[in-house]
């Protein structure tokens, strides 16, 4: 049975926010793997600055590359929208029933609006929650429920709004994003 870690996003674009948590908990706990799930676009609410998926899903495994305890996850664009993240556990662990064990990956901000997801309390009785502390966020109501086991993982103040924004007004990303995503991003339009 292989731990695995599923951390949803948008990654719009991923960032090394995000591959500092993604390899912390795939290396420092006792996950064998760290899936990145990419979240599709909402069909009915076009948002002029979410990239296409195959683009965030494209930029997702250049930053991966050949790190063995990493994965880029297309799962949720094959399935009914908006997709729910009860739903995809529900459908991933049908997919590899006798092999792999799923883990919901959370800072601390997702954990606060817990309580609005749909059937979070199935959620929280039947998955294990790891989460990592965000800055700036309140104990959240769930941080001592048993399901949840916290960590301490290192933190960075950056996010993909602050990425987008340096992108169209012309400044250099560089060390923000991992070097193949801004590799990509230097000759490429996306965000400009
Ligand atoms: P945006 O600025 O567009 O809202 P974001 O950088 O917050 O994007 P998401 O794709 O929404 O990125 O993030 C995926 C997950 O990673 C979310 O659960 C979010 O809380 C978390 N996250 C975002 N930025 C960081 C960061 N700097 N450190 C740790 N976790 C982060």
């Amino acid at each position: 049975m292989k731990k695995t870690g599923l951390f949803f996003g948008s990654f719009n674009p991923v960032h090394v926010g995000h591959m500092i948590i993604a390899n912390y908990m795939a290396t420092q706990t006792d996950l064998d793997e760290v899936w990145l799930v990419v979240s599709p676009q909402n069909p009915l609410k076009p948002k002029a600055s979410l990239a296409k998926d195959h683009d965030r899903l494209h930029l997702v495994r250049l930053a991966i590359g050949d790190n063995p305890y990493l994965r880029a996850s297309d799962i949720e664009f094959g399935m009914p929208r908006p997709s729910y993240t009860i739903d995809t556990l529900t459908y991933l662990k049908e997919k590899y029933p006798s092999d792999r064990d799923f883990v919901l990956i959370m800072g601390g901000d997702n954990l606060a609006t817990l309580h609005k997801w749909k059937n979070y309390e199935l959620i929280l009785r039947d998955y294990q929650i790891y989460l990592y502390k965000r800055p700036k966020v309140k104990k959240a109501e769930f941080e001592s429920h048993p399901s949840v086991k916290t960590f301490d993982a290192p933190l960075l103040d950056i996010s993909a709004t602050y990425i987008r924004r340096c992108l169209k007004e012309g400044k250099s990303v560089q060390y923000l994003v991992p070097d193949a995503v801004f590799e990509y991003l230097e000759n490429a339009t996306l965000y400009r």
